[in-house]
């Protein structure tokens, strides 16, 4: 069995339930690859080979040792479960999305680390919000793109089916960090010639949710925008 592990939901971001409320401890519990957020959607956060690391809204790499800082959602999974290996010769974001249609795994839940070198990279980061939490949208406006040419690095990421859109981002949500530990954030589009890494396809989706924050109880879910909001917030450029 091949679990992905989910703390929290897309939709308490959307309603600003940004305060952290699962430990990097907890994560690691459940993971050893994943992507998420810290505490006040600060920044981006990329798990690799069960290593943290912090992009700051500056587009600053920091590593975390400190296991007790919080994330208020992230997505991991063991990369030991059962995977597949694949490579892709001129990978971009519509390569990721035909490498699930091709393989019939748009129902499925999938996650990838892809090492390789990629001609262009684009990624964003959000800087760190204060209490009262903005909205999402209005996050998006402030956060900073970044782009490199030339840069080796990991992707990780997960794909989620389009039935599960609002728990999380349906699609490709991708975070990207370099080899060299200088260049990472949340993937907006990329272009790459050769990457190789491993494709696991999930057969349990586990969703943990964080019963004791206030603010997760106590946040309206907006169904109507619920779609539009998250192709806003999360969605990818190309
Ligand atoms: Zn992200």
């Amino acid at each position: 069995m091949a679990t992905v592990y989910q703390h929290s939901t897309l939709a308490a971001l959307m309603g600003k339930v940004l305060g952290g409320s699962a430990t990097l401890a907890e994560l690691k519990q459940h993971g050893d690859a994943g992507i998420g957020t810290f505490d006040g959607l600060d920044g981006e956060m990329i798990m690799v080979d069960g290593e943290v690391y912090y992009m700051d809204g500056e587009g600053q790499i920091h590593h975390v040792t400190d296991m007790e800082k919080t994330v208020p959602f992230a997505t991991v999974h063991h990369t030991s479960d059962e995977k597949q290996k694949v490579s892709f010769s001129a990978g971009n974001m519509k390569e990721m999305v035909s490498l699930i249609s091709d393989r019939q795994l748009e129902n499925t839940f999938s996650g990838v680390v892809l090492r390789g070198s990629f001609n262009h990279m684009k990624v964003r980061s959000a800087p760190k919000s204060e209490r009262p939490f903005p909205s999402l949208s209005e996050i998006t406006h402030t956060q900073r793109e970044f782009e490199k040419d030339d840069v080796d690095g990991v992707l990780i990421g997960y794909y989620s089916p389009e039935l599960y859109q609002g728990t999380v981002a349906a699609g490709w949500h991708v975070h990207f960090l370099s080899d060299d530990r200088t260049f990472g954030g949340h993937v907006l589009g990329f272009d790459a010639n050769e990457l190789t890494g491993d494709l696991t396809i999930f057969d349990n989706y586990e969703l943990h949710l964080p019963i004791h924050d206030k603010e997760f109880r106590e946040h309206h879910v907006d169904m109507d925008g619920l779609k539009e909001g998250v192709a806003a917030a999360e969605g990818s450029q190309d």
